[in-house]
């Protein structure tokens, strides 16, 4: 080792699932299998590429103001960054600032524990019991922050508020961070609580439901004094972190809630019927209340049907890990994408019966 090595931050990276530049049944990686709302194209079209010259608005105005406006909350109440995971790496660096332990579950987004790591933040992950819930009580003990997602990640499953809620009684004193990345498939959003909470802090995405993966755009809901602490590491690390483009985009895509609903509607109804396909076949899961599924079967090893599905140019995801290692995650395609799954797993499944 170089002795200037010594000296570098290393860490182990969130790796990303693939993004395969080739045509292929995409189901790994919990997008949105349908355009973004109408009006974005329209906006696209008629972009005016002479404000290129410009730098954005740090404040991302606009897109925070329909974002307020969407959610009845006020523009001081709304932060937003490159996709949630900006939003969540700031988050991070602001509000996890204890000597204390942040609590998160074992299994869970993979992205916790690397932001945990890079700002050197204690961290504890409870386990989640045998049925994938997370324990309630185990995050009643002293810790330095709080963080899940609900609907949780890879698990899919949603809690109803009075369990937040629990949560947040039990952690007054420290920032609680839920992360709402698939609640609009799943039920009613803790954003109704930040009121009452005010160490409550709720981030969403437009990368599922609302088909902008590729636009990056996430955002904070809370109330103004945490906005403020946000904003003021925001400040400090980037401030133009909102491309015009996409402050553009995002704010033809709020404007559209009757196509957005159309969409999330879309897909649950084939996440239901998903379901039914998948128990016929033998698979067990949880119950989904998000847009992926995440299954199990017990004559098959899940690595090996991943690559099997691969190799037929259906991407699913296999993350591995010593309680879910014989999972994998399936996103809720189109109809059409999840019949072609469906075509090969009969086989599949049928073959391995022999
Ligand atoms: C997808 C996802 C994110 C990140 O999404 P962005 O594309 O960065 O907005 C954050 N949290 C969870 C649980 C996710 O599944």
């Amino acid at each position: 080792m170089k002795a200037f090595e010594k000296n570098i931050r290393k860490v182990e990276p969130y790796v990303p699932g693939e993004q395969p530049q080739n045509k292929v049944i995409k189901l790994n990686t919990n997008e949105n299998p349908y355009p973004p709302a109408p009006g974005v194209k329209e906006a696209l079209l008629h972009m005016d590429t002479d404000r290129m010259r410009l730098y954005p608005d740090p404040a991302a105005g606009t897109l925070v103001h329909s974002l307020a406006e969407y959610y009845g909350v006020g523009d001081d109440q709304v932060f937003v960054g490159v996709g949630s995971d900006d939003v969540l790496a700031m988050c991070f660096l602001t509000f996890f600032h204890s000597d204390k332990p942040i609590l998160f579950p074992d299994i869970t987004y993979s992205f916790y524990k690397v932001w945990a790591e890079l700002y050197r933040i204690p961290y504890e992950c409870p386990a989640l019991d045998d049925k994938l819930r997370i324990v309630q009580e185990d995050y009643y003990k002293e810790n330095g922050g709080v963080i899940f997602p609900n609907p949780n990640a890879p698990t899919s499953i949603y809690e109803e508020l009075d369990f937040i809620e629990d949560i947040l009684e039990h952690n007054r004193d420290v920032i609680v961070i839920v992360d709402e990345a698939y609640i609009d498939f799943a039920g009613k959003s803790a954003i109704e609580l930040i009121d009452r909470y005010e160490n409550l802090v709720v981030v969403q995405t437009f990368s599922k439901a609302r088909s902008m993966a590729g636009m990056r755009i996430g955002y904070a809901i809370s109330n103004p004094l945490l906005i403020k602490y946000l904003n003021d590491v925001k400040y400090s690390f980037n401030s133009y972190t909102m491309n015009q483009t996409s402050l553009v985009c995002g704010v033809e895509a709020v404007k559209d809630r009757d196509y957005f609903e159309e969409q999330v509607k879309k897909i649950v109804d084939t996440r239901e019927w998903a379901k039914e396909e998948l128990r016929a076949l033998g698979f067990t899961f949880p119950d989904s209340k998000s847009n992926f599924l995440f299954v199990t079967h017990p004559q098959i090893a899940a690595k090996k049907l991943f690559e099997a599905l691969k190799s037929a140019n259906i991407y699913v995801r296999f993350l591995g890990g010593s309680r879910i290692q014989n999972y994998l995650r399936i996103t809720v395609g189109t109809r059409e994408e999840m019949e072609a799954l469906f075509s090969f797993l009969r086989e599949y499944v049928k073959s391995k019966g022999e």
